[in-house]
């Protein structure tokens, strides 16, 4: 339903005409047919106006930045960020970057690179706001998260601007927790469903050091890009191993010896996923690498500062797979799959294809905790779904499940898919009773478990009722009821 046309003269006005739109024919090409109006503001004061404007009407509004996820409930004011896309600034003795809503990584990326930095790229892409918090391929260095969030300047759902941590007395962004006011805790940002009411206008987020080229030399069209040479000093590769445990300790000696920029559990699935070019291809490249492996394997990229620092990681590399057993994947050392893997990984291109890889869909339980945790909780999953596997429910992805290393392995991540065909009842119905079993013993085995779907009372209950504190926060900052739903599940 769309507007009154009181209410639309007045975003109108804060906007300007060119920047509101609610023709039934252009409303499709965002998230639907029933939205109230789309709004485009410039900056903060605006995006403020915007805010103030919904609570005096108690109209629902909902901020997006490329809008590659969110559900938007329907009559909503959709408030489109895009025009609010600079970057403030690139501070590069206290390594971070300032940035609005609509910089997306592959942009921010571009200028660090330059400059030798880096930062955490979700792994949704390269194409996704760099703003938003996420985790993804480069978390073993740059860890992941919120833990990359400085200062932030948040409009809250009543349209008042807070400026968190040093901003809030210093007017500087180097620190998100003070002096000043910190509310790291409700300023969760947006990884659906986490979403954070409100509406982030700028934030601060941690560099880091980049010992890559100042730019890859990428070569050829979408879906086959190569690179003429594998960068200097870089190098990638894919080590399997005879166990998960001999593979968990490499990785263990890996990120205590800091040796790695990234390290990424995958399967052998992913990679191939991340070489093809076509799903005949996915599926050859699969089956060749499914026979190539010794067992449960990890990819890594290092890099670096110098001759003798790569030298160096090289040789402690070489040495720890060894000593665990491990042996390098020989097909996936040619340069030409080696240089793309380092570039579609680094930048990051390479989740799209591991998400929409060949063999149905997948259901995903993600798991964040003590890094021994994870492994033992994704060793008993993955043998929950041999089961599946041998009763033709699930597809068979050449190894139990993913997970990577965060902050040189501080943190340790694990997600496990299972791959079936959505329109198999049977198939589904045992995803999903497997996908509640092992969430359950993510949380009675005490791991902290990032629960997908609905979450019970008791659990609730023993993590301090968080549901509750959630609701009486976000009653307490949306009098009105005007934004996103988003928090914690509850
Ligand atoms: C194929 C795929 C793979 C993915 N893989 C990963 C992964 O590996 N790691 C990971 O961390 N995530 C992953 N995701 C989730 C991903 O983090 C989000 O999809 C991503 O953040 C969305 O893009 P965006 O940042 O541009 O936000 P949008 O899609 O625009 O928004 C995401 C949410 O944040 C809200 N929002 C947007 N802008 C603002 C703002 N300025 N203030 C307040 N709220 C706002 C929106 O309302 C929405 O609810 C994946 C998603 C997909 C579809």
């Amino acid at each position: 339903m769309a507007l009154s046309k009181e209410i639309y003269r007045e975003l109108e006005d804060i906007v300007g005409e060119e920047f509101i739109c609610s023709d039934p024919a252009i409303m499709p090409s965002y998230h639907g047919s029933d939205l109230g109006a789309v709004v485009l503001p410039e900056n903060t004061v605006q995006v403020q106006a915007i805010v103030k404007t919904c609570n005096r009407y108690k109209l629902q509004f909902s901020a997006v930045a490329t809008g590659w996820t969110g559900s938007f409930k329907k009559d909503i004011v959709y408030i489109d960020m895009r025009r609010m896309n600079r970057i403030i600034e690139i501070n590069e003795k206290n390594m971070y970057a300032v940035i609005e809503p609509y910089v997306i990584t592959a942009e921010l990326q571009a200028e660090c690179f330059k400059k030798g930095l880096h930062f955490n790229v979700k792994g949704a892409g390269s194409n996704c706001s760099a703003m938003l918090r996420g985790h993804g391929h480069l978390d073993q260095s740059t860890s992941g998260d919120d833990r990359n969030h400085l200062a932030i300047e948040w409009v809250t759902p009543e349209g008042e601007i807070v400026r968190s941590g040093a901003l809030g007395s210093t007017d500087e962004w180097f620190c998100g927790d003070g002096p000043g006011p910190s509310i790291r805790a409700i300023l969760t940002s947006a990884v659906p469903p986490g979403v954070t009411p409100g509406v982030f206008t700028k934030a601060a987020i941690k560099l880091y050091h980049w010992a890559g080229p100042p730019k890859y030399d990428i070569q050829g069209l979408s879906p086959k890009y190569t690179l003429p040479e594998v960068p200097k000093n870089m190098m990638a590769r894919y080590y399997s191993f005879p166990s998960v445990e001999k593979m968990w300790q490499a990785e263990i000696r890996l990120g205590e010896n800091e040796i790695c920029m990234e390290l990424m559990g995958f399967n052998v699935s992913m990679v191939a996923a991340n070489i093809a070019t076509c799903n005949e291809d996915d599926e050859r490249i699969f089956k060749r690498l499914n026979k190539e492996k010794k067992g449960p394997g990890f990819f890594v990229i290092i890099a670096g500062n110098s001759d003798n620092d790569f030298a160096f990681k090289k040789k402690a590399l070489e040495q720890i797979v060894r000593e665990a057993e491990g042996e390098s994947m020989k097909s996936l050392e040619d340069p030409e799959t080696e240089g793309i893997l380092i570039a579609q990984c680094t930048r990051v291109t390479a989740s799209i294809r591991e998400t929409f890889r060949a063999g149905g869909a997948f259901s995903s339980i993600p798991i964040m905790s003590q890094r021994d945790l994870t492994i033992k909780w994704a060793i008993g999953a993955g043998e929950a779904k041999l089961p599946l596997i041998k009763a033709g429910h699930i597809v068979d992805d050449g190894g139990a499940f993913f997970g990577w290393g965060v902050e040189q392995g501080h943190v340790g991540k694990t997600e496990i898919f299972c791959k079936f065909d959505p329109a198999n009842e049977k198939a589904k119905a045992a995803v999903e009773k497997w996908s509640k079993e092992q969430g359950r013993r993510a949380f009675d085995e005490s791991y902290f478990a990032l629960m997908m779907g609905e979450v019970s009372d008791d659990i609730k209950a023993n993590m301090c009722h968080y549901d509750k504190w959630w609701i009486a926060l976000t009653r307490a900052f949306d009098p009105n009821d005007v934004a996103p739903q988003g928090g914690p599940l509850v």
